[in-house]
C-alpha cells in the first residue's frame, strides 16, 4: 500500500497560487533556500541602485509517512550550457520526467525575442509578470534543445542572463528554469537538475563555490549561479569576496570598489551575523559608451543578487575621471546588493517593500557608517525619494506597487516607510538601528515572515517598542491605495514621529544623527 506524496511549489503570485496542499508539515529537506532575485534598470540618473526582488522562495512541500518509496515528484535531468562560438550558445534540456512547463522567473520578453531560437512548435508563454517555456499543442516534452546568442543589455526587473566581459561571458542558469509543471493543473514541481558546462577550447569554465575544472552534472542552488566563460583576468580575491572585475572597468574606480565591498561586508558580517553567506562572488562588467552625442556620460549601473552572487552591469565613457558623486553612486549600488544577500527576506513576492525598502536603509547606513555619505546627505537622498513616491502611489496601493508597473516604489516609499519605521522604534529614546531591526526580525517563526510578512513586520515594531499608532499608521500606508498619497505621506510621518518641514508641496525630512 502505498500513500501520495504531494510536492509542489506555489509561486508567490495569486494567479497561479491555488493552493493545493492538504496541510501537511512542511517538508525541511525539501525546502528550498530564499530565492532572492534582484535586477535593476540602467539609468544615469537614478539615485539609488535600483534593484528588486521579483520573486521568493517558490518552495513548500508536504509529505506523509510511505510505506513504499515513491517515485521522485522533481523534475531532475541535465541542462548542458554549450558555448558554440563567442555570442553563441546552445542550452539543452534532457529532462528526468516529461514535463508541460517550465517556468523562467519575471518575464523578460524583449531578450527572449532577441536572443532565443526555439525548435518548432515551442514558444514562451508569458502570463501575468511571469514567463513559461512551453509546446504550442500543450503537450508534454523531456527534451528541447535552444539555440542562443549573447544578451548584453540590462533586463529590467528579472535576473539578468549574461553578463558581457572584455575577456569572457558569464551565463546565468537561473532564468533557465525555477520550477517545473508535469500535470495539466497548475501546481508546480521542483525544477533541480544537474547542470554540465562546455567551454570553447581555449576558455576556462568557473563555477562559483565549485572547484576550479568542476564543469560536468553538479548541482547548483535553486536560484541560479552566473557560471564565468573565458579569460581569468581581473580577478580579485580576498578571504571573504572573489570579484571579477572587467579589464575595462576604470581605474579610477578599482581601488574605491575594492575598499567599499570589504568594508559593507565586514560591516554586515558584524551587524547581520545571522545571516552570513559564504564567499561572496561579485562579476562587474563595463560597457564602454562610445556615443561622442550621448550627453549624460555619467556612470550608471545595474544588475541583480542571488544567493552569495552579485551580477553588476556597469556603464559609462572609456575613461572616468570618478569624482565623488560617481563613486558614491557605486558604493551605494553595491551596498544595496550586498543588503539583499544578507538582510532577512520576507514574504512570498508581496514584501518587495519591505526587501528593497530596507535594501535601500541599509545601504545608506553602511555608507554613513564608514564616512562614505554624511547624515545630511542621507535625509537629502530621503526627501528625494518623496515626490516619486506620492508619483507612483497616485497610480497603485504600495503592497501591489510591481503588479501595477509601479516596481520603483518598493525603492521611494519602501525606504520611507523602513525610515518611518526606525522613527517608531526609537521613540523611546534608543539609537535608530536598522541592523537590529533586521536581527529582531530574524527571531520571527520563518513561516510568519514568509506567509504574513506585514504583520511579522508590524510584531517585530511592537517588540521593539513602536506605539501602536504608529505600527498601524505603517500597516495602513503599505495596504491602502490613497487617494491623497502627499497627506499620506506625512501621515505616516506624523505617526511614526519622523521629523520634516514643509514648503508648499516641498517636504523635507530632517537629518538625524545615528550613531551605529
Ligand atoms: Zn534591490
Amino acid at each position: 500500500m502505498k500513500q501520495n506524496i504531494k510536492t509542489h511549489m506555489r509561486f508567490k503570485v495569486e494567479s497561479h497560487n491555488q493552493p493545493e496542499t492538504s496541510g501537511q508539515e512542511e517538508h525541511k529537506s525539501l525546502r528550498l533556500p530564499r530565492w532572492l532575485i534582484r535586477a535593476v534598470v540602467f539609468s544615469a540618473v537614478t539615485l539609488w541602485g535600483n534593484c528588486f526582488i521579483a520573486s521568493q522562495p517558490p518552495a513548500v512541500s508536504s509529505t506523509q509517512k510511505t510505506i513504499q518509496a515513491p517515485a521522485d515528484p522533481r523534475v531532475r535531468g541535465l541542462v548542458t550550457i554549450t558555448h558554440v562560438a563567442s555570442d553563441n550558445w546552445r542550452f539543452t534540456y534532457d529532462l528526468s520526467r516529461d514535463a508541460r512547463s517550465i517556468f523562467l522567473g519575471p518575464k523578460t520578453e524583449k531578450y527572449h525575442a532577441a536572443s532565443w531560437e526555439l525548435p518548432d512548435g515551442f514558444y514562451i508563454l508569458v502570463e501575468g509578470p511571469y514567463s513559461y517555456l512551453e509546446r504550442r499543442d500543450g503537450k508534454p516534452f523531456r527534451q528541447v534543445a535552444i539555440d542562443v546568442t549573447s544578451y548584453r543589455q540590462i533586463v529590467p526587473y528579472a535576473p539578468q542572463p549574461f553578463g558581457l566581459f572584455d575577456q569572457g561571458t558569464a551565463v546565468n542558469t537561473g532564468p533557465l528554469g525555477f520550477a517545473a509543471r508535469v500535470g495539466e493543473a497548475r501546481m508546480m514541481m521542483s525544477f533541480l537538475p544537474k547542470y554540465s558546462f562546455v567551454g570553447l577550447p581555449d576558455e576556462t569554465v568557473l563555477v562559483p563555490g565549485k572547484k576550479r575544472g568542476m564543469v560536468t552534472e553538479i548541482d547548483l542552488p535553486s536560484q541560479g549561479l552566473f557560471v564565468y566563460f573565458g579569460k581569468l583576468q581581473g580577478l580579485y580575491e580576498t578571504d571573504r569576496t572573489q570579484s571579477i572585475l572587467d579589464t575595462r572597468f576604470p581605474s579610477t574606480l578599482r581601488k574605491p570598489y575594492l575598499s567599499a565591498v570589504k568594508a559593507y561586508a565586514s560591516f554586515y558580517d558584524r551587524r547581520l551575523p545571522h545571516s552570513a553567506p559564504e564567499k561572496l562572488v561579485i562579476m562587474v562588467s563595463y560597457q564602454v559608451d562610445n556615443d561622442p552625442l550621448v550627453a549624460n556620460r555619467l556612470l550608471s549601473l545595474g544588475g541583480n543578487a542571488q544567493h552569495f552572487q552579485i551580477m553588476a552591469k556597469a556603464r559609462g565613457p572609456q575613461t572616468l575621471t570618478a569624482d565623488r558623486q560617481d563613486i558614491q553612486k557605486m558604493q551605494r549600488f553595491f551596498a544595496h546588493e550586498m543588503a539583499h544577500i544578507w538582510q532577512t527576506s520576507l514574504g512570498r513576492d508581496n514584501a518587495r517593500w519591505f526587501n528593497e525598502g530596507e535594501a535601500e536603509m541599509l545601504a545608506l547606513y553602511a555608507l554613513e557608517h564608514h564616512g562614505h555619505i554624511t547624515h545630511v546627505e542621507v535625509a537629502q537622498n530621503l526627501s528625494a525619494r518623496v515626490p516619486q513616491c506620492v508619483e507612483s502611489l497616485r497610480r497603485t496601493s504600495l503592497l501591489e506597487a510591481h503588479r501595477r508597473g509601479e516596481p520603483q516604489a518598493n525603492y521611494t516609499a519602501g525606504a520611507l516607510v523602513i525610515a518611518s519605521a526606525l522613527s517608531a522604534i526609537s521613540a523611546d529614546g534608543t539609537q535608530e538601528d536598522i541592523t537590529a531591526l533586521d536581527r529582531a526580525l530574524q527571531t520571527r517563526p520563518i513561516s510568519e515572515r514568509r506567509k504574513q510578512p506585514l504583520e511579522a513586520f508590524q510584531a517585530t515594531l511592537k517588540q521593539l517598542g513602536a506605539e501602536p499608532k504608529a505600527v498601524d499608521a505603517i500597516g495602513t500606508f503599505i495596504r491602502v491605495h490613497h487617494d491623497d498619497p502627499f497627506a499620506a505621506v506625512r501621515l505616516l510621518f506624523d505617526s511614526t514621529g519622523l521629523a520634516y518641514s514643509v514648503d508648499g508641496t516641498t517636504l523635507t525630512i530632517e537629518p538625524v544623527r545615528n550613531a551605529r
